[in-house]
């Protein structure tokens, strides 16, 4: 055996395996969302029973360095003390009022004075409602229909905007979205991302029906597919000209790639902008917000309704406050050198061994697309040009060798600031192996979920 095989685990899970046939019987899927259920990359998903720093530990008792931070929300690490402490403390207070907490307030104004654009806030449970309620709002607000999305942006489980979504429904390649109404569906037009000259063809041909451009911040849900420089600057100026609003999702990128999030990065003043994940610090918390005349169009003060029995949680909103109140720059810079140095190391364990990619970034999120011809990755088409069998056996060696990436090439790799010295070092010894596993791997499907993907490295 060679040192470099000492390194691997036994690949199989007896226990997730176990789970996860239970899960099967019981829940669609053996899972509550639908990436999380391995299809696109095959194999076990594996069942986790806690969380410290950089780890994952499964139900087999394996430990992982965590390259998902549950999807980006734990950019402190796992278990926090500060947080779990807030956690603790607000339960013993109550779990919950159904009235308001001063804490709602303080995490309103945290966001605000993080989000110069963002004069008013409303909290939400999670990104999919706050994207819903900030469309409902746009086209309360304009009076109009039509709402513009991007191929391959993912904006949660909406559905006018499943429409060519990324994330999960990349991930399992499905062609249309069952369930959707035609109606809702007609209410959508959907473009290539990036493509400013198809944006104002759009507003010249139905610029007075359209409601919002709803746009990723950049985009994260294709994997990392940044917005040119200057394209939502563009966005920010057409919609301006034709009386519609700009909506830009920071659920991903939102207090994760900055402190402002990707407007820290790229100034652009959406008329609303909706969050999640690192704002929640792990618990169902996600907002919206923007100018305070728009916000005011909301119930109670305006007409266009939008409630929640658990909206502003308290418990919730103690992660989420005492997660922001934690994301100092120190963490954001020790983010950022910690994605540069990984980004760095696939690259050359990739080149080393001969496979064709791209590593693209925005702020400290990024991912690695094995595209052949090593362009650009623009748009979802260039997106779906990767070659989905080698991430597969990058994938799962990296599994074997204790390090958990996302379960599918249309993910971004979430780090965090706990990534360092031991958990650090496991990853990077990982890669040189994982990219010689990708490059033995034969041509996989472009873009598919088979249900035949071999499991074992
Ligand atoms: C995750 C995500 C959502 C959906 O958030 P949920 O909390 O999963 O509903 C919406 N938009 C973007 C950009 C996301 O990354």
């Amino acid at each position: 055996m060679t040192s470099s095989d000492a390194a691997r685990y036994a690949y199989e899970a007896p226990v997730s395996a176990d789970l996860f046939a239970r899960g099967q019987e019981i829940t669609p899927g053996g899972v509550n969302s639908p990436v999380r259920a391995f299809r696109a990359v095959g194999g076990t998903p594996r069942f986790m029973v806690s969380a410290s720093g950089p780890y994952l530990v499964d139900a087999d008792g394996r430990r992982y360095v965590d390259l998902v931070s549950s999807w980006g929300p734990m950019l402190l690490g796992h278990a926090h003390p500060a947080v779990v402490q807030a956690v603790s403390t607000a339960a013993a207070a109550g779990l919950s009022f159904g009235a308001p907490t001063e804490g709602e307030l303080d995490l309103a104004e945290e966001i605000a004075r993080r989000m110069p654009p963002v004069q008013k806030v409303r909290l939400v449970n999670s990104g999919t409602e706050a994207v819903l309620s900030a469309i409902r709002l746009a086209r309360g607000a304009t009076g109009r229909r039509l709402v513009v999305k991007f191929a391959g942006h993912y904006h949660g489980h909406v559905d006018a905007l499943l429409a060519s979504a990324g994330s999960g429904v990349a991930t399992l390649g499905l062609p249309d979205t069952p369930g959707v109404t035609t109606g809702a569906a007609a209410d959508t037009v959907v473009l290539p991302y990036n493509d400013v000259a198809a944006v104002e063809q759009v507003f010249a041909e139905r610029g007075a029906d359209i409601a919002c451009v709803i746009a990723e911040a950049a985009a994260g849900n294709m994997g990392v597919v940044p917005p040119l420089d200057g394209f939502n600057a563009a966005l920010r100026r057409i919609t301006a000209a034709h009386g519609a609003l700009l909506v830009l999702d920071e659920v991903m990128t939102g207090f994760r790639v900055s402190r402002s999030g990707w407007y820290g990065l790229d100034p652009v003043a959406a008329d609303l902008f909706t969050f999640g994940k690192v704002m929640g610090g792990g618990l169902p918390a996600a907002a919206f917000g923007g100018r305070a005349e728009l916000m005011d169009q909301l119930a109670p003060v305006g007409p266009v309704y939008q409630a929640g029995t658990l909206s502003g949680n308290p418990v919730a909103v103690a992660a989420g406050l005492t997660t922001l109140r934690h994301c100092t720059d120190e963490v954001y810079a020790r983010c950022d050198k910690v994605s540069a140095t990984l980004r760095g190391a696939a690259s050359a364990a990739l080149f080393a061994a001969g496979v064709p990619h791209r590593v693209q970034q925005a702020g400290n999120m990024f991912s690695v697309f094995f595209v052949p011809d090593e362009r650009q990755v623009r748009d979802y088409d260039d997106a779906k040009s990767q070659d989905v069998g080698r991430y597969t056996a990058f994938f799962h060696e990296m599994l074997a060798r204790g390090v958990y990436l996302p379960p599918s090439a249309f993910e971004a790799w979430f780090v965090n600031a706990q990534l360092e010295g031991e958990a650090l070092d496991r990853v990077l010894a990982a890669l040189p192996a994982a990219a010689r596993a990708a490059a033995a791997a034969r041509p996989g499907p472009v873009h598919a979920a088979p249900d035949d993907a071999e499991a074992t490295p």
